[in-house]
């Protein structure tokens, strides 16, 4: 998928939005979605969503929408960084398919670091288990 790819208003986190496919929430308001990332690279891995822009990447996206992202963003590393007491936090995103992009709705993820575990591939693997991302979700969830 190109930088210039048109948003198809089927990919999978629309399907989240909307309710059509179950994912384990943060938060959520009427602009932002937060929620645990399936193939997590580490235990708390997350990901941030606008609700309403169709945007697929960082260049397609109005700065509001963005800073209202990215204070979502902030919001939710501080949760993790305070329910999970990571050793570092790294937060991504990815444009195109040739950088690592694979789902084309604009998202952030926040992805904890502990020291002396490395992280997992990205996007692949195992599908992680809905108990075992609720127990780490609970403790995000509880710092927010
Ligand atoms: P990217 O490769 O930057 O586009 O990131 C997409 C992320 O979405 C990857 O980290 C995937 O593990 C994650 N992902 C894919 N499908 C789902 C899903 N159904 N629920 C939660 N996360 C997902």
């Amino acid at each position: 998928m190109s930088l210039e790819a048109q948003y198809d208003p089927d990919n999978i986190f629309a399907k989240i939005i909307r309710g059509d496919i179950p994912s384990v929430k943060l938060f959520e308001t009427d602009a932002v979605l937060a929620f645990m990332d399936v193939f997590p690279q580490s235990e708390g891995h997350c990901l941030v969503i606008h609700k309403q822009a169709t945007a697929t990447n960082l260049f397609d996206v109005d700065a509001d929408v963005l800073a209202t992202l990215m204070a979502a963003v902030q919001k939710l590393a501080r949760a993790v960084r305070d329910g999970l007491s990571p050793d570092g936090i790294r937060i991504a995103q990815f444009n195109g398919a040739p950088a690592g992009q694979t789902v084309y709705h604009l998202h952030f993820h926040i992805i904890p670091v502990y020291e002396g575990r490395a992280l997992g591939a990205h996007a692949s693997g195992g599908p992680a288990d809905a108990e075992s991302l609720e127990k780490v979700a609970a403790k995000i969830r509880a710092a927010l």
